[in-house]
């Protein structure tokens, strides 16, 4: 893996991440046998420090993804297999729930 010097880490809730809008354009996404039920917004690439980062401030992704439940703030980490893209017709914005429309759009 090499090294980029541009890399863009951001955190939410202490949870490290790198952003990757290319490889998640959706609004919005499920999670696949988990919770087929609830939209996710994805954060992001999950990044743990390697063994230079203290020097580097360069952060290894793990492959897998953090995402943040719609309409909560609790953050899961998935596998990016299991994420499923839904469009913003699919789900409401409130509660997260897909089907339900009580958001009133
Ligand atoms: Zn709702």
């Amino acid at each position: 893996m090499s090294a980029t010097t541009d890399q863009e880490v951001s955190t939410f809730r202490r949870h490290l991440y790198e952003n990757d809008d290319a490889t998640f354009p959706a609004d919005a996404y499920i999670v696949k046998g988990w919770a087929d039920g609830i939209a996710f917004h994805v954060l992001g690439w999950q990044l743990v420090p390697d063994e230079d980062t203290e020097w580097t401030g360069i952060y290894e992704r793990t492959g897998d993804v953090y995402v943040v439940m719609v309409g909560d703030d609790k953050v899961y980490c998935v596998e990016v297999e299991d994420l499923v893209p839904i469009s913003r017709e699919d789900y409401c914005g409130v509660c997260g729930q897909i089907g339900c429309c009580h958001d009133a759009r």
